[in-house]
């Protein structure tokens, strides 16, 4: 939200002002609607009489602190050919919430930058209220982010996988655009599927991914696209596995193989030092299994990352990881969720042209996601800043 408004603007159309009421707690502004020929809902008659009249009592943006009200005398209204009664339509009020759509919008917003406590006090509204707001808002984006036209699919496709509240998710990265497309709460099966038919209808030409051999599975259930190792993910996987090993007695000499093979200068090199890492020591097996399961489930292009530089959203990345697993761990699912994925003013667009037999039709927008340039700088920003430190909230 921008600055709050010292005064008040009439947000609604087809309504006159009747009084303003200002006290030291509030303001009510008295609203009727004017009386214009309304089409019955049901079957479209315009058969529409007077039914007597409401007192309806929403909420507005707050004013210099001040909680706003309209106070709206809207008609009820009947149609004489269905019979059915119903409330006198009014744009610009949410149909869901007892607010104006601008505060709606406005709750949203600032869901996606501050704790829903802070949201409450800054709005006037209770915790439940906010809640809801945004909870509805959710929905309804994330329906409309499963709801072609989508972009054309990556031919670069990275997924990486991030601990966010506990749990191992799913960031699925347009490398072509540096943006992210998607974000699975689980890694099974069917969600996998089905983010990949969605993002990658056609194909990606390559996907990069961790040594996670239930992820690697699942993708090669669904797709024929060339799956290649994520190199800074092995890379951190087999750090940490050499720090480990460090109080081995044994494993000097395994260690050493695994940090040549990390360090490998390309393919064929990484392909020689991993033969004499397929068989660990005992004590290292059953941390080192899980890697080398992951690996020999790829195909023979599972090293071409190896000696290719990393790519330049690799550090980003891991530095969204780091933000979201750390700073975010008070807030829900769905708020990251919301942050990462459907912030408008973080996504990348571009106009396309749309043309038919050879003639041009016009112009699309085309979102490609979210930038993930803007989306680490906001959530730094935001991290930055003392007074957003997240309070506890019992969202589920
Ligand atoms: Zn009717």
């Amino acid at each position: 939200m921008s600055a709050p408004a010292a005064t008040w603007s009439m947000p609604l159309k087809g309504v006159r002002l009747l009084y303003m009421h200002e006290t030291d707690a509030e303001i009510l502004i008295g609203l009727e609607t004017e009386k214009k020929a309304v089409i019955c809902p049901c079957c479209g008659s315009a058969a529409v009489v007077g039914y007597g009249k409401m007192n309806w009592r929403i909420r507005d943006l707050p004013i210099r602190k001040k909680a706003v009200f309209l106070e709206i005398k809207r008609r009820r209204l009947r149609c004489r050919d269905c019979l059915v009664t119903f409330n006198e339509p009014v744009s610009q009020i949410s149909a869901q919430h007892r607010a104006t759509t601008r505060l709606v919008q406005n709750v949203w917003k600032m869901a996606l930058r501050q704790p829903f406590t802070t949201l409450s006090k800054t709005f006037g509204l209770d915790e439940k209220t906010i809640r809801n707001i945004f909870n509805y808002t959710f929905n309804a984006a994330a329906n409309q982010f499963k709801i072609p036209p989508r972009p054309p699919a990556p031919l670069a496709l990275e997924i990486r996988l991030l601990t966010i509240l506990r749990h191992q998710r799913v960031l699925w990265i347009n490398l072509d655009q540096g943006t992210l497309i998607d974000m699975d709460e689980n890694k099974t099966l069917e969600s996998i599927h089905e983010t990949l038919q969605r993002v990658a209808r056609d194909g990606a030409h390559k996907i990069s991914v961790p040594p996670d051999a239930a992820l690697i599975q699942a993708l090669q259930a669904s797709t024929q696209s060339a799956l290649v190792l994520h190199l800074p993910s092995m890379r951190n996987a087999c750090n940490d596995l050499i720090t480990l090993g460090r109080s081995i007695d044994h494993a000097a000499s395994y260690l050493a193989t695994l940090s040549q093979f990390v360090g490998a200068k390309d393919a064929s090199e990484a392909h020689r030092w991993w033969q004499d890492l397929r068989s660990p020591p005992v004590e290292l097996r059953t941390k080192m299994e899980p890697l080398i399961v992951a690996v020999e489930l790829l195909g023979a292009e599972r090293f071409d990352a190896f000696g290719q530089p990393d790519h330049a959203y690799d550090a980003l990345t891991g530095r969204l990881g780091k933000i979201l697993s750390t700073d975010f761990s008070k807030r829900s699912y769905d708020v990251i969720c919301a942050i990462v994925l459907f912030d408008k003013t973080l996504q990348k667009t571009a106009r396309t042209g749309v043309s038919e037999n050879g003639a041009h039709l016009g112009y699309q927008k085309t979102n490609y996601g979210t930038s993930i340039p803007k989306l680490v700088a906001r959530l730094e920003k935001l991290s930055g800043d003392s007074a957003l430190n997240y309070p506890s909230e019992s969202e589920t």
